[in-house]
């Protein structure tokens, strides 16, 4: 007995590693899960709040540049309300995919898309002023438009985007991003609309 227990002290340190192993990898499986939209597994704000804070930050300190998007599908709810929510959630899934596909061939390595909520899509354009992000959303517009969702009628976005000035906090530019895509909304739909100056 007195044996075992000294073999068992001694085991003490090794076990405590395991363990800590373990916790670190279920650690690291639970962020995962918590910053994944299980719809679209596209990012979800968890993960695209700290990064969009990361790059206000750094527009702060060093001028660093960059734009921000919000997409919105036209009219989903007509969507759902004659196809049924199934078939809303399937077009969720691919334009999901699309956006995904088209910002994993951009150069920019923090460029990222998010999921923002409902029908709703969030976009980080690094590197790209408010000038040059009209040409890759533009693109993005136009993709979708011509885009097959395979439910007999076509389907379009709206974009609002803005790009940050001094000071101005993340909520306050996406919050002008938001009211440029509301204006988007407002002047016809499968738009894009610029965010005013802050
Ligand atoms: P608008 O052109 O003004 O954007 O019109 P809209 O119909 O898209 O209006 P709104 O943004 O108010 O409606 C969004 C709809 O998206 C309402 C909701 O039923 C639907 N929606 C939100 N999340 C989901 C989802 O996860 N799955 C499905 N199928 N529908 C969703
Ligand atoms: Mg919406
Ligand atoms: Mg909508």
């Amino acid at each position: 007995m007195p044996r075992f227990v000294t073999h068992f002290q001694r085991m003490q340190p090794t076990l405590a590693r395991i363990r800590d192993a373990r916790q670190k990898t279920e650690n690291r499986k639970l962020r995962a899960l918590c910053t994944i939209d299980e719809l679209t597994e596209l990012p979800n704000r968890r993960q695209f709040n700290p990064e969009l804070a990361r790059l206000v930050a750094a527009h702060q300190r060093y001028g660093h540049v960059f734009s921000v998007a919000i997409i919105d599908i036209d009219h989903f709810k007509g969507v759902n309300d004659t196809l049924g929510h199934l078939t809303g959630d399937r077009v969720l899934k691919q334009l999901a995919k699309q956006l995904a596909e088209i910002l994993r061939k951009s150069t920019r390595k923090n460029d990222l898309v998010a999921r923002w909520g409902g029908e709703e899509f969030a976009l980080i354009l690094d590197a790209t002023d408010l000038a040059n992000a009209r040409i890759p959303l533009e693109r993005i517009r136009q993709i979708v438009e011509k885009s097959d969702f395979g439910i007999g009628r076509q389907v379009t976005i709206s974009i609002g985007f803005a790009s940050p000035s001094n000071f101005e906090s993340s909520e306050q530019l996406m919050d002008r991003a938001d009211r440029a895509l509301y204006r988007a909304k407002a002047e016809g739909r499968n738009c894009i609309r610029a965010a005013e100056a802050a």
